[in-house]
């Protein structure tokens, strides 16, 4: 999956423009910046290859996330619904925002499943915050549905499945709302950095005037704008830009490689009788960052996820006892320790966190591993992997 794989003298050459220009804002001081604009370009690519109406581009995914719940008009008190098996980055947007958490089961897509959603939606549920895990989608017409039907926000999460797409739509512009990442570790890399989506002009308006202390980026002359909201600042460096710039020009370079090198362990795990992969309700949009296979026991997963790893194969994760995306792991989340007092402890029948039951999805990701797909392997590096693969499962 990451990017970085790929950096060469395009990523150079593009942050060698934005030095040249010498100045690294994104937005005004027209006359300094030799009509430079990063930032811009890289939206405008977005748009572009996505078929999205607006792409604002913001320093972090998980700023990116904040902005589309508030873009949207999610806040204080308002439930939000989230999958247990996500990064905590979800949870935190949720939080930060003055709003609730509220856990709903996934299904083997490893994403929320339209009847774990609806068995939570309450009279405060506001929105669902949907996360494509792992390169890819669950079922998203039923989901969009359920939403539509019961008037909840779609907050996409498509951070990890940057070009991914189902029945042709990109991952992240087919709820009202979507979030891309451009971390150091994502499909696409841009240090830091990340993106909302929308084809609403109200949530584009909010996003980019809630991300840059509510300007209205009208007029040449930033000290005389107008604040018609309060923001904050999430503003994307044009240095990070720039960097997004030329790796987005890969995407499609990268999806390619990705798809020809899961398909290549695919194929070969696919005659074994104890491998099921993950369901993929579009296999053609599968973004390909990850290889997901779900093992028929706990205990036969455990002894796979070792014996991988004793035949030194890297990159293969088992999420169910891992810190960062199983919310079983989170302790400082069902404690909801903050630095200081958080605006959900004003709440007082909020949820009792450490009581989160979520059996089906406990089930699945007690037998569930992914192994990353890497854009760098060689014939070799694959061939290293089905012999391992022969090895254990054979
Ligand atoms: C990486 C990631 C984020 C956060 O992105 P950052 O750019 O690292 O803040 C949010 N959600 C998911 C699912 C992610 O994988």
């Amino acid at each position: 999956m990451p990017g970085f794989e790929l950096f060469d003298d395009a990523e150079k050459q593009q942050i060698n423009e934005v030095m040249e220009k010498g100045f690294t804002f994104r937005y005004n001081f027209d006359g300094m910046r030799n009509d430079v604009w990063k930032a811009r370009e890289l939206e405008g690519l977005i748009c572009d290859t996505l078929k999205v109406k607006h792409a604002h581009l913001v320093s972090s995914g998980t700023n990116a996330l904040s902005t589309a719940l508030a873009s949207a008009g999610i806040g204080a008190g308002d439930e939000v619904i989230v999958p247990p098996f996500t990064f905590v980055a979800s949870v935190e947007a949720i939080v930060l925002a003055g709003a609730i958490p509220v856990f709903a089961e996934i299904d083997e897509t490893l994403t929320l499943s339209p009847e774990g959603i609806e068995a939570v939606i309450t009279p405060k549920t506001k929105a669902v915050n949907f996360v494509h895990m792992c390169g890819s989608m669950g079922h998203m017409d039923e989901i969009k549905a359920i939403c539509d039907k019961h008037d909840l926000v779609l907050l996409e999460d498509a951070c990890q499945a940057t070009g991914g797409t189902y029945k042709g739509q990109a991952l992240g512009t087919i709820g009202q709302v979507g979030a891309l990442s451009f971390d150091s570790v994502k499909t696409i890399s841009c240090g830091e950095g990340g993106a909302i989506l929308t084809n609403d002009d109200t949530i584009y308006t909010h996003a980019h005037q809630y991300s840059d202390h509510g300007h209205d980026h009208i007029g040449a002359d930033r000290g005389a704008e107008s604040h018609p909201i309060m923001g904050t600042n999430y503003r994307i460096s044009e240095m990070n830009a720039a960097i997004g710039v030329a790796q987005w020009k890969k995407l499609d370079r990268i999806l390619d490689i990705q798809r020809k090198n899961k398909q290549a362990l695919k194929n070969a795990l696919s005659q074994y009788d104890e491998v099921a992969f993950r369901v993929i309700p579009d296999e053609a949009g599968d973004n390909a960052g990850f290889l997901s296979i779900i093992l028929p026991s706990e205990t036969r997963t455990r002894e796979v996820v070792k014996a991988l790893g004793e035949a030194g194969v890297p990159g293969v994760f088992y999420w169910y006892a891992n810190n960062w995306h199983y919310f079983k792991n989170w302790d400082h989340i069902q404690n909801m320790t903050g630095p200081a007092k958080l605006p959900i402890e004003l709440i007082a029948d909020r949820p009792d966190y450490t009581q989160v039951s979520t059996p089906k999805s406990d089930d699945i990701m007690s037998r569930t591993l992914s192994m990353l797909i890497n854009l760098s392997w060689s014939d070799e590096d694959i061939q290293m992997r089905i012999d391992a693969f022969a090895k254990v499962f054979k």
